[in-house]
């Protein structure tokens, strides 16, 4: 056994500790992403924060790089470690202490599986808003860490905006607690929020309180064929210029459309450039009315079609066409980066000429879609092989979306979070002020250096 094996097995039962070094290589990985560099050489499964306080007690002595994980979902390579050291599994801290439907809260433990938590919220008339399509498995705790979105987005906002307070080890082993289950609070600086999106550098969050809306009753959802992207975009601005938010508004294309077809009925035609796949929720009256509007704006925008879906259980089949395009297209190819640039919503119809130029230009499949309502577009690289020659042309191609997305007054991470895949360009962004700041934030978290180093920002963090 090795050295850290018996420490950690002195820290934690042996039945929470993997060290076999195929254990370990399952977790060099992400959703998408394998970065060999070095695989962890353990990982522990703690159940309570008490056990993740004594692990970073240690690692911190020993100076041991600890690389939190949720569900292993994010796409931008955040929760592979790339020292090595412990990777922190917080699948076992799972439950759903309390929803209070009094105070319209939820209180969860960190690796909480958010759909799962979503139901049980439903199923007390309260609404959880934020969707990540990951949600069948991606934990709570992975979703504040990364700022998490989805669909609903345009109406309702991301993860960010429903966590009210956190429980987190710091690098050291304590505990804090930060935020509370108010909606207000004026106290200090907003730590919650700062550990929210930090993508595991900062601590660990063990457990996480969130706000809660009413639920719905009713939900309407259309699909709206375009001929151009142009007038996919201008939908979009009018539908929403016109008074109605809708509480999803999805972009996708006609590629995606041929794939999603295979469990549409009947199928959509696929003669249009550009698809908006669209809920609107409210009131009964709201969502009639909503309804109207849409029609008025598609027929005097022209739109190909506007296909309404009466019933619910109907709707779910195109919501569910919507969020198995990912692992759709991931079964046909070998491997898929995708990305997460964010531009403003009129900028769209240039963002994606521009992917269709990149695309073009290098030879490379790109597939395009995304979150239209809030301008978060996800270029998907596909990998028909695995080769030097195609890594190289899609590295180039996500220096040209980035910078083309930051060209157009956009952002280079809508929901995704930096991880690693981003960090090259995060100066782009921030600037060197301001990273310096960022690194100066970290150390006074993290003297040591062993919260998920070399993430965020290059230069191998500061381990
Ligand atoms: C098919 C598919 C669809 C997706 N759709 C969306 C989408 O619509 N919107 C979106 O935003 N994302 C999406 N994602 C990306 C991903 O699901 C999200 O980033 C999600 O929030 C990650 O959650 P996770 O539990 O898997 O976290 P992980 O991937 O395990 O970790 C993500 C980051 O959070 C840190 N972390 C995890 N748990 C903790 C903790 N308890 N304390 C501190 N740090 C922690 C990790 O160190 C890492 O940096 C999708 C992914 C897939 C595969």
């Amino acid at each position: 056994m090795s050295g850290l094996a018996r420490d950690l097995t002195a820290l934690l039962d042996s039945g929470k500790v993997l060290t076999d070094p195929e254990d370990c290589h399952a977790y060099a990985c992400d959703a998408v992403y394998y970065f060999a560099r070095r695989a962890p050489e353990a990982v522990v499964l703690p159940e309570t924060p008490q056990e993740i306080s004594g692990i970073l007690r240690y690692a911190s002595d020993q100076k041991i790089p600890v690389t939190p994980r949720g569900a292993g979902t994010g796409l931008s390579a955040g929760c592979t470690p790339v020292q090595g050291g412990i990777v922190l599994d917080m699948k076992r801290m799972n439950r759903v202490l309390e929803i209070n439907r009094g105070n319209m809260t939820a209180r969860v433990e960190s690796g909480a599986v958010l759909g799962p938590f979503q139901q049980q919220v439903e199923a007390m008339g309260l609404f959880y808003p934020p969707d990540p399509q990951s949600q069948e498995v991606s934990t709570i705790g992975g979703n504040v860490s990364t700022r998490a979105g989805g669909p609903r987005g345009v109406k309702y906002g991301t993860t960010a905006h429903y966590v009210l307070g956190l429980e987190v080890v710091l690098p050291d082993g304590e505990m804090i607690r930060t935020g509370g289950t108010c909606v207000k609070q004026s106290v200090g600086y907003d730590l919650t929020h700062l550990m929210t999106g930090a993508e595991g550098t900062l601590g660990v969050i063990t457990k996480v309180n969130l706000r809660l809306l009413p639920l719905p009753p009713a939900h309407r959802t259309a699909v709206i064929v375009c001929e151009t992207l142009d007038q996919a975009a201008m939908l979009v601005s009018e539908i929403i210029a016109e008074g109605t938010i809708p509480a999803r508004l999805e972009y996708v294309t006609s590629g995606a459309v041929q794939l999603m077809n295979a469990t549409l009925t009947p199928p959509l035609s696929t003669d249009g450039e550009a698809y908006l796949f669209t809920e609107l929720d409210g009131s009964p009256a709201q969502v009639e009315e909503d309804t109207q509007r849409l029609r008025s704006v598609c027929d005097r925008l022209e739109a190909m079609e506007l296909r309404i879906i009466g019933d619910e259980r109907e709707a779910e089949t195109y919501w569910r066409a919507r969020r198995n395009l990912a692992p759709t297209l991931l079964r046909l190819f070998k491997k898929m980066i995708v990305e997460d640039v964010t531009v403003p919503r009129d900028r769209i119809p240039d963002f994606v000429r521009a992917l269709q130029s990149i695309s073009a230009s290098l030879g490379l499949i790109i597939g395009i879609g995304g979150h239209a309502g809030d301008g978060n577009i996800h270029p998907s690289i596909m990998f028909p092989e695995i080769n030097d020659d195609l890594e190289a042309k899609a590295k180039e191609a996500v220096r040209r979306i980035v910078r083309t997305g930051l060209e157009m007054g956009g952002t280079i991470s809508g929901e995704h979070g930096i991880g690693l895949h981003k960090a090259e360009f995060l100066v782009w962004e921030l600037g060197e002020a301001q990273i310096a700041l960022l690194k100066r934030i970290k150390k006074a978290f993290d003297p040591r250096g062993i919260m998920n180093p070399g993430k965020i920002w290059q230069e191998g963090g500061e381990a």
